[in-house]
């Protein structure tokens, strides 16, 4: 069997950075330190994060004043800032730097007197994020807002031939670790027998990488751990693709490379 890791797998930048900006935090704080949620959708890193001493809270009224609150990467709405100082927290911030470029751009946008449409899953941290820094946003999520238009699951935007140029704007927010992921993984399931998928359930980025390989690579599965494999899926002349979402460690990733290799061995 070969087995190939995609390049771009591992943590992307944002989230590499938010974890490290926590794990200095803990190291150094005199104050309890909370998050509200997950600071990434993995259980591992969760898992560890919480063992050094990082709190967990539903919400921001929750934590107790004084306390230190670290702000995740996908980034948060304007009022998520104003509520913490209120209730007397200190923030670190660890928004990605690249979300932080679309609420600019977002907020850039609206004051240039443009509607803004957000196209993402309304529900999803950092469209909510960013629909606070714009005041009439509409929000565009595939398949599912928009009634009775029903969206594929690729959209193409055309305009009428005469419409006024400067009155349209398109601006693609995807940032470059995305796109080099969806890149990648497309090539290795033209090229590979078999691809497997690493990340949580509930990370979106690694929905739509299995989508994207699923559509070209019927053999795809999605898996969180090297446990989940199942050798029977596999043949011994196979070529298998590797690929994670942006929040899945290099350590998980290794332990599935060799799990695999040694599966026929
Ligand atoms: S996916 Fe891109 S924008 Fe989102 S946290 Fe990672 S690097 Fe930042």
């Amino acid at each position: 069997m070969k087995v190939v890791v995609g390049k771009y797998s591992g943590f992307c930048f944002g989230v590499k950075r938010a974890i490290d900006v926590a794990k200095e935090t803990l190291a150094t704080a005199f104050h309890p330190v909370y998050l509200v949620g997950e600071i990434v959708h993995n259980k591992v890193v969760v898992k560890d994060l919480e063992a050094s001493g990082l709190k967990r809270a539903d919400d921001l009224a929750s934590i107790p004043s004084g306390s230190i609150i670290i702000l995740k990467a996908h980034g948060s709405p304007p009022e998520t800032y104003e509520k913490a100082k209120e209730l007397g927290l200190e923030i670190i911030d660890a928004t990605c730097p690249m979300v932080t470029d679309i609420h600019r751009e977002a907020k850039r946008l609206e004051d240039q007197g443009y509607q803004v449409i957000v196209f993402g899953d309304k529900n999803h941290e950092e469209v909510i994020g960013i629909c606070g820094y714009v005041k009439d946003p509409i929000i565009i999520a595939p398949h599912e807002d928009i009634e009775p238009i029903r969206f594929r699951s690729r959209v193409a935007v055309v305009c009428q031939s005469t419409q006024k140029i400067d009155e349209m704007l398109f601006v693609n927010t995807t940032c470059q670790t995305t796109r080099q992921r969806q890149r990648e993984i497309k090539e290795l399931a033209k090229t590979c027998d078999k691809v497997v998928i690493v990340g949580s359930r509930n990370s979106a980025n690694t929905k739509h990488l299995y989508e994207e390989a699923v559509a070209i690579n019927a053999q795809t599965v999605w898996i969180e751990t090297a446990e989940d494999l199942d050798r029977t899926f596999f043949s011994t002349d196979d070529s298998v693709a590797v690929m994670s979402g942006a929040s899945t460690p290099h350590e998980i990733i290794n332990q599935i490379e060799q799990t695999l290799n040694s599966f026929f061995n």
